[in-house]
């Protein structure tokens, strides 16, 4: 298996961008924060756990994230490319996976950050709209559902995520300067770091080639 970690802010486009590229029979997309939205819907004692801190735009503990993705990457490892979106988010995090992967022979192939300015960050998450039945996400701006409000998938009404009001994405955007933007930094350090311009809009042919260079 290959781990593939996607940095950049909330709102960057990982989420867009991992689900277009895991079309691939193969590779597979690991979002932390769906993981952890799954878990609180579901009321597991991880979801008990994890909820108060996400509502505040807070991290939830480190041990509490680094188990689930350890279950996952054991529970999935025929899978030949995980795509890592909203882990790790801090350089402990960075430090767990690290081991983790070298206790289990994945290997990492990059971290490939999607750099976006912070106005246009904040301009495309206050447009967010998900659907709080099947999880599909759409944007007013660059992703209208067919129907104003409804979801295109299973017709249920559309919904501002909890953490997407405008003083958590705030709040969110200093924990990810404060926290994971020094990860940029430690995969810079190690080599490991791809950069790729992510204010524009078709992302995948781009993420594509990078990636690409990287078999070459
Ligand atoms: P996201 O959907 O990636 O923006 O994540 C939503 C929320 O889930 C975050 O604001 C955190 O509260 C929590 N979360 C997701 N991934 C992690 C992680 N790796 N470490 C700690 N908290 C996380």
């Amino acid at each position: 298996m290959n781990i593939v970690i996607l940095l950049g802010a909330p709102g960057s486009g990982k989420g867009t961008l991992a689900a277009e590229l895991a079309k691939v029979p193969g590779i597979a997309h690991l979002s932390t924060g769906d993981l952890l939205r799954g878990a609180v819907k579901a009321g597991t004692p991880a979801g008990v756990e994890a909820k108060g801190y996400m509502e505040s735009g807070n991290l939830v503990p480190d041990a509490l994230i680094a188990r689930m993705v350890g279950d996952y990457l054991e529970q999935n490892a025929k899978l030949s490319t995980v795509l890592l979106d909203g882990f790790p988010r801090n350089v402990p995090q960075a430090e767990i996976l690290a081991e983790l992967l070298q206790k289990t022979g994945v290997t990492l192939r990059c971290a490939l950050l999607l750099d976006v300015p912070d106005d246009v960050v904040v301009r495309r998450i206050s447009g967010r709209r998900v659907c709080p039945k099947c999880g599909a996400g759409f944007n007013v701006d660059t992703l209208p559902p067919k129907q104003d409000g409804i979801c295109d998938v299973c017709g249920a009404e559309l919904v501002v995520r909890k953490d997407d009001t405008p003083e958590t994405v705030r709040h969110r955007l200093e924990v990810y300067a404060g926290q994971t933007f020094p990860l940029i930094a430690y995969y810079k350090e190690r080599g490991m770091l791809r950069v790729v311009d992510g204010s524009g809009d078709a992302l995948a042919p781009k993420v594509e080639a990078a990636l690409k260079e990287l078999h070459d």
